[in-house]
Order: structure tokens, then C-alpha cells, then sequence
């Protein structure tokens, strides 16, 4: 019984590569949507991702599937005919990369954290086969990667900061400082729970880091782009950020009483958030168990 539990659990995480492996992209449609200032959001399949235009070229942050490449070049020469100079992975997944080596066989430099580079270069194995990768090619790799922080200087100042063990532990947020606009990656999955890749060095207490020094540096107006999700304001951030720390404290209150991870899940917790926060890909219990191993794993 119990190892049934844990299988289904393990299928619950994992949804978003094997699903997105298996979809049909034919039919995805990429929507532009207009962020603030000099930088606009697209909506396809996958990760969102951000475009900064300015009259010295496009920096580009993610980058979707590979299937979709062409797709978003012509949703980018929408906005501006300037070519695209960078393209910044906020983190390794397949959603958010996978079209890294469409873009850099075209001549676009693409920059990253450390751990990016280290997992894209060499392949991936984890208890989960399904989620297994192989090293990427050349053309797919970050050329540039940093460790702490960086900024490009191309129109106007775009600062990226890594925040360690959070969704991953290659994760950047960029702040796009001129057009107050703030590209989260998976960090924020805009109105449900987070997918946290505790396989990928990922832990909840550095999300909850990653918010809330994200909130503390932004001002009211700051418009988010998050990994998955809508556009958003500060207001839905911070509800976000009120359901991490509550899953932290009301997990964390039964961790102390004894409970084990199956325990924990059979309490429902979170009850009242799970009808709304638990409809993405990140059902209430894969979310719970992530939580649950993110407070026992000693992890900061
Ligand atoms: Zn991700």
C-alpha cells in the first residue's frame, strides 16, 4: 500500500517533463503580452518567457521546447527587428531550455548560473528514470554562466541574481530595472503551489528566501513574470509567499509532533488552499511531500 502511495506521489512531481515530453506542440499557440516599459511576456508551452527590447537587441529569457523555436522567433520579430542578443536560462528544465540549441546554433549567446551549465553539460539521473536526461549539445550550452550575480548593460540595465537551493540550485531572477519588471522563473507559479525539484537541489526555505528578497527590492507598481501563470502584481506574490509560509509552519508543527511524510499528507494541511493552489500541475500532496522533505532534508 504504502509503496503504491509513494509511486503515485513520485508521478504527481514528475508530471511536468514527462507530460511536456509527450505533448503535441503543433498546435500551440504563442500569445505576447505587453509586461512594462521595454519588456513583454510570452505564453506558449512551457516556462514564460521574457523579452527586453531595446535599439541595441533583444535579450531573451527562456526559451520553451525546441519544436517551438520558430514560433517564438517570429513572436519576438513582432515586437522588435533588432536581433536577439542573449537568451538567459533561469534554470536547467527542459521547459524553460529546451530551445537552447535552436537559438544558439543561430548565433545568440546564452548565459546562465554555474549549475546550469553543470547540469545541461552532464546527464541527469534520478530515482524517477522518467526524468533522466543526456548531456545537451554544444550549441545548447550556456557560453557564459556566473555564480552570484550579473547584469547586462544593453539598453537598459537588466540585473540577475542567483538564489541558492530554491526551485533548483541554478535558479536566476532578473530584474529588469528601467521597465520595473521582474522575471521569477519558477520561483513563483503565479496563484498555485510551487513544483520544488528537491532532486535538483531545490528546497522550499530558499523559495520562500527567493520571494521575499525579491518582494523586499521591488516597489508597488513591479509587474511578475513567473515561470507558469499569468502576469501578476505585488498583491498575488505576496499571497503566494502567505501559502509557502503557511505550508512551512503547519508542516513543520506536525514534523515536530512526529508525523511522518505519509502522516502529514493524510492531514490535509492545507485544506483550504487546496481546491485553488492545487489545481496546476502540482497536486496538494506532491506538494505537501516536497514540503515535508524540504523541512526534514537539513537543507537551508
Ligand atoms: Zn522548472
Amino acid at each position: 500500500m504504502k509503496r503504491v502511495f509513494c509511486a503515485a506521489l513520485l508521478g504527481a512531481v514528475t508530471f511536468i517533463p514527462a507530460a511536456s515530453a509527450q505533448r503535441d506542440l503543433s498546435q500551440v499557440e504563442i500569445r505576447t503580452e505587453h509586461a512594462g516599459g521595454q519588456v513583454y511576456a510570452l505564453f506558449g508551452a512551457g516556462g514564460n518567457i521574457g523579452v527586453l527590447k531595446t535599439d541595441d537587441g533583444v535579450i531573451l529569457i527562456d526559451d520553451q521546447f525546441a519544436p517551438l523555436s520558430d514560433k517564438i522567433k517570429a513572436a519576438v520579430k513582432a515586437i522588435s527587428d533588432k536581433p536577439i542578443r542573449f537568451l538567459l536560462n533561469t534554470h536547467w528544465h527542459g521547459d524553460h531550455t529546451g530551445g537552447n540549441e535552436n537559438f544558439g546554433g543561430m548565433g545568440v549567446v546564452i548565459v546562465a548560473h554555474d549549475n546550469v551549465y553543470r547540469r545541461l553539460s552532464t546527464p541527469q539521473t534520478f530515482a524517477n528514470a522518467d526524468r533522466n536526461t543526456k548531456a545537451r549539445p554544444k550549441a545548447a550550452l550556456p557560453v557564459i554562466t556566473y555564480n552570484d550575480e550579473l547584469s547586462f548593460h544593453v539598453g537598459e540595465t537588466t540585473h540577475v541574481v542567483h538564489v541558492p537551493h530554491a526551485h533548483t540550485d541554478g535558479d536566476s531572477v532578473v530584474f529588469f530595472t528601467e521597465s520595473n519588471v521582474v522575471h521569477m522563473g519558477d520561483l513563483l507559479f503565479v496563484d498555485r503551489y510551487p513544483f520544488i525539484d528537491l532532486d535538483s537541489g531545490g528546497n522550499l526555505n530558499g523559495v520562500i528566501a527567493g520571494v521575499k528578497a525579491t518582494l523586499e527590492i521591488t516597489g508597488p507598481d513591479t509587474v511578475f513574470i513567473g515561470g507558469h501563470g499569468p502576469l501578476a502584481h505585488r498583491d498575488r506574490v505576496e499571497a503566494y509567499l502567505r501559502v509557502l509560509e503557511t505550508a512551512r509552519d503547519r508542516v513543520q508543527a506536525l514534523i515536530d509532533a512526529g508525523k511522518s511524510k505519509e502522516e502529514v499528507i493524510a492531514a490535509r494541511p492545507m485544506a483550504e488552499y487546496d481546491e485553488t493552489w492545487g489545481s496546476g500541475f502540482i497536486k496538494p500532496d506532491a506538494f505537501l511531500a516536497a514540503v515535508y522533505q524540504s523541512l526534514t532534508s537539513g537543507a537551508e
